[in-house]
């Protein structure tokens, strides 16, 4: 009898302490989020089965290029130059950076307040890139989110740079009473999903697959899921 044929499976890059984007859930200890539900659904469109690996967000892109993963989706920001090194995706998500400070400071309202400041943000990200960018502010990079987020919290820095909806979600659904967000949006930004760039045929996949369930509902779905309104 003819053997039944294997579930291929899509490997799957992301860093997971990114919430509501990717993250472990504390109870299950599976890793969940906005990209992980989205990156399922389009694995289920094309037929493969997902597999998530956990790794630092500034070792992703390396990983993508030795062939470790397949595919990664991790709130990554499409860049120009990230676009030399790896193909994205349409843009499946739009975002910016914003600032994060404590709840009592009332002296930092927007990002000119942060010359000369002490910021603190994630190694390798585009908010790293934009708070170097700041006159005389001195940047420490952390290797996520949350460390940065830590250091705010212990007074080892003014503020925090990062992108807006993991700074609500960090606000809002870790109850944190001490940091608020301040000030305009810095910029607009979207993610893409990114694969090998001689993967071609992967990337049309994916955006195909992406296409589909942004036509039939699915994606819409999702959304509502994790950011409680409509894309
Ligand atoms: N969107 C930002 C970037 O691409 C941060 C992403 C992240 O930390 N996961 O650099």
């Amino acid at each position: 009898p003819a053997e039944p044929a294997k579930a291929k499976v899509l490997k799957a890059g992301a860093d997971a302490a990114f919430a509501p984007f990717e993250f472990q859930d504390e109870k299950t200890k599976e890793y969940t989020g906005f990209d992980i539900d989205l990156i399922k659904a389009i694995g289920k469109q094309m037929g493969v089965e997902v597999e998530v690996q956990n790794i630092n967000f500034d070792g992703l892109i390396p990983a993508l290029e030795a062939g470790n993963i397949d595919v990664l989706i991790s709130g990554m920001t499409i860049t120009e130059e990230r676009t030399k090194k790896v193909n994205f995706s349409k843009p499946y998500y739009r975002s910016g950076l914003s600032m994060v400070v404590k709840s009592d400071n009332n002296t930092l309202k927007s990002f000119k307040d942060l010359e000369g400041k002490n910021i603190a943000v994630q190694i390798g990200t585009t908010g790293a890139n934009e708070a170097k960018k700041i006159k005389d502010a001195k940047v420490r990079e952390f290797n996520n989110a949350p460390e940065a987020f830590m250091e705010l919290k212990a007074g080892g820095v003014d503020a925090v740079v990062n992108d807006l909806p993991v700074n609500e979600y960090y606000i809002a659904k870790t109850g944190s009473k001490d940091a608020k967000i301040v000030g305009e949006p810095l910029n607009a930004e979207e993610y893409g999903i990114a694969t090998a760039k001689k993967n071609t045929e992967l990337a049309e996949k994916i955006n195909k697959a992406l296409e589909e369930l942004k036509k039939n509902g699915e994606y819409e779905k999702i959304y509502m899921k994790w950011f409680g309104k409509k894309p």
